[in-house]
């Protein structure tokens, strides 16, 4: 069994950290603020003072950041990952990023000796919790044979897009349907109230409609009660939807749903939504129309 490091322990990085260490890895944890990982010392952790500190006792180290800003910071301060990577080092890249940084990524690992997967996932917190996330992986395939069994642990499915970069191509796309689908179903509510119709009823029909899914039932309760506590900040999926027009604009691809999402849940974000829910985008296309909750 190989020695475990995680960089990130936010609302994803935590319980899938716990994870591994419910089924006896041994896991080195680092992060930024220290009393975030005190439940997980507690289940038998070993912290460690830096991101050098965790590449250079463990085999395979995991990192859950919230961007590429943080990714950058983390690989390159003092004391940061790359001052301990060597050959035989793996670095699994899980946040979400762009696939230019995770290919930039990726080369400042391999001119040190090591291997860099980006692997960023799909599913929130409830998925990251019960083991049901689908990770998305983009690089080597023998190193992506040594974390299968990690990842087994992580999630229900691992799929192997290809080489560097492509892990994180496949999460924008998911997340770029995840982004209109939020914003349709907001919509939808919003559309429903201006027509007198009751919430619960619509909330009920959706749920027996071929519409349902389990995005929606866990959101369900969040419309119903009018709060939005975050399982996927609504700052996390504007940053994805940046990312999306940006690399859209690379590709040269049109595509008006997630340029609308995009300018959406941007202003919804520099409205006071920030640190709620993605949800919340129902909140300020309400705003945008002078409904109060
Ligand atoms: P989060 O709760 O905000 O956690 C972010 C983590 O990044 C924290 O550990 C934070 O440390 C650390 N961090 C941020 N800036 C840093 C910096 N400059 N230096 C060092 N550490 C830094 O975010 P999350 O919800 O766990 O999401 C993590 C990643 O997974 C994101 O890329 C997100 O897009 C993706 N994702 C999230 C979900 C979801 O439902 N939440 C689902 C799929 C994918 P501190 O504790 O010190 O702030």
């Amino acid at each position: 069994m190989h020695t475990l490091g995680w960089i990130g322990l936010g609302h994803m990085g935590a319980p899938m950290a716990m994870n591994l260490l419910q089924e006896g890895c041994q896991v080195n944890v680092y992060n930024r603020s220290l009393e975030k990982i005190t439940a997980l010392v507690e289940a038998g952790a070993t912290p460690l003072p830096s991101p050098k500190e965790i590449v250079k006792q463990s085999d395979i180290t995991f990192m859950m950041l919230s961007d590429s800003h943080a990714v950058k910071s983390v690989l390159a301060q003092e004391n940061g990952v790359l001052e301990a990577i060597k050959p035989g080092k793996i670095l699994v890249d899980m946040s979400t990023i762009s696939p230019e940084d995770s290919l930039s990524n990726a080369e400042f690992v391999s001119e040190r000796g090591g291997v860099y997967l980006d692997a960023p996932v799909s599913g929130s917190v409830g998925a990251a919790i019960g083991r049901q996330l689908v990770i998305l992986v983009g690089g080597d395939k023998t190193a992506l044979e040594i974390c299968q069994p990690y990842f087994q642990l992580l999630g229900k499915k691992t799929i192997h897009f290809g080489s560097n970069s492509k892990g994180s191509s496949a999460k924008l796309a998911i997340n770029l349907l995840l982004g209109v689908i939020g914003q349709g179903l907001g919509e939808t509510l919003l559309f429903a109230e201006k027509s007198g119709l009751e919430k619960e009823k619509v909330l009920e029909m959706i749920s027996f409609s071929s519409m349902n899914t389990p995005l929606f039932q866990g959101k369900k309760e969040m419309y119903l009660k009018g709060e939005y506590p975050s399982a996927f900040m609504l700052e996390l999926m504007a940053k994805d939807l940046g990312l999306i027009k940006a690399e859209a604009n690379r590709l040269e691809t049109r595509l008006p749903l997630a340029e609308q999402a995009n300018v959406t849940y941007r202003s919804a974000k520099e409205n006071g939504k920030a640190k709620l829910d993605m949800a919340a985008v129902y909140l300020e296309l309400k705003d945008q129309n002078n409904i109060k909750e």
